[in-house]
């Protein structure tokens, strides 16, 4: 059996290591005589599976004792409601449009409030990350942006200067991609799909005073979108993705005896910028995304026509190279070179590449 060389923009290849391990223990975890799958979440055996993941996780990203950290369910978009939800307070929030995800978590929270575009990057086809103009009204409840755009393939390399107005930022697919500075951000959440785990859990992290005695709106919010009872019952208020908490948990483990995320942030960038360097000076390829907002982790490109993007995406898959079709609503290609996706995956699709280009010449 070959593995594929995985380029998918989520879910995506998780560490050999940590299937074979989860592949070992799937009848029998630790002597249980069942499989994490079938345990009770109120059991204890469980309760020491996410007190691990949520310890392992604190290590890695060195989260301060004043952050909650939570494992939610309903993916990243459930959260682009509970943002508002939970934190606007003022019912009045900035947002930093900077592709399809950070606009639509605007256009839920205009539901909820008033929800200023503070800049966008959309009239150039959000080639690049948008940037404040200056200090932004010291009343909003919150800037939110999304840090890494997974579909244009952008990324907010400099957090902007908001005061004391806290940053919320959806960081899904740049998550453990590399060291964050979490004292700076008021609220991070991310799907785990990517860079953690299996798809069905939503890591939230978030500073205790922004979770304060309940949510903003009060208590037409559902409650299992509260954060203040999320928070206070530990990710166990109902039953959790158990096994994907197991699953991130060993995730966090296999980033940590690998290096820790500054050498995932090394090696993941010596990926990407192997493939940005070579698209730069192809005369078939061309880049999407401007080089000061480039992504580490999605390398998005195209060719002159959408005929050779499908014959691109199709031949690619003859090499065991497979996930490389950009989204829908862009096209062109995506190679999504998250932690897990090894140098000899981009290898093979610079070799796929080099050879496209000469037969296309
Ligand atoms: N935010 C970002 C940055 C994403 O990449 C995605 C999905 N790929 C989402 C939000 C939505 O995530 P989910 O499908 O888990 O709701």
């Amino acid at each position: 059996m070959a593995r594929a060389f995985n380029f998918s923009a989520g879910p995506s290849a998780l560490p050999e290591e940590v299937l074979k391990e989860a592949a070992a223990e799937m009848l029998d975890y630790k002597g249980c005589g069942m499989s994490v799958m079938e345990m009770s979440h109120r059991s204890s055996t469980f309760q020491s599976i996410l007190d691990d993941a949520e310890q392992t996780l604190r290590r890695l990203m060195g989260i301060p004792d004043n952050y909650r950290v939570m494992f939610l369910q309903g993916g990243a978009t459930l959260q682009f409601a509970c943002v508002p939800m939970n934190l606007m307070r003022g019912r009045h929030a900035g947002y930093l449009v900077a592709g399809n995800w950070s606009k639509k978590a605007w256009q839920e929270a205009c539901k909820y409030g008033q929800a200023d575009v503070l800049a966008t990057s959309e009239p150039t086809g959000f080639d690049r990350t948008p940037h404040l103009g200056g200090m932004p009204d010291q009343s909003l409840d919150y800037v939110y942006l999304c840090q890494n755009e997974t579909v244009y393939g952008t990324m907010t390399r400099e957090l902007p200067d908001t005061g004391d107005v806290p940053i919320v930022a959806d960081v899904s697919s740049m998550f453990l991609s590399s060291p964050l500075p979490v004292e700076r951000y008021g609220l991070i959440y991310a799907g785990v799909q990517k860079n953690a785990g299996p798809a069905g859990n939503t890591v939230v992290i978030c500073r205790d005073d922004l979770i304060g005695d309940g949510p903003a709106l009060g208590d037409i919010v559902p409650t299992y979108m509260g954060y203040k009872l999320q928070a206070s019952k530990d990710s166990l208020y109902n039953t959790p993705n158990a096994w994907g908490i197991y699953m991130c948990g060993k995730v966090f483990h296999w980033i940590e005896e690998t290096g820790g995320l500054a050498a995932m942030e090394e090696r993941n960038w010596e990926k990407a910028n192997r493939l940005y360097g070579y698209i730069d000076g192809s005369s078939l390829f061309s880049p999407i995304a401007r080089p000061d907002s480039r992504s580490i982790a999605n390398v998005t490109f195209r060719c002159p026509t959408p005929e050779l993007d499908a014959e691109f995406v199709a031949g690619a898959a003859e090499r065991n190279i497979v996930g490389v079709k950009g989204h829908r609503i862009l096209g062109g290609m995506r190679a999504s070179c998250y932690n897990a996706v090894p140098a000899k995956a981009v290898d093979a699709l610079l070799d796929y590449m080099e050879d496209f280009e000469r037969a296309h010449a």
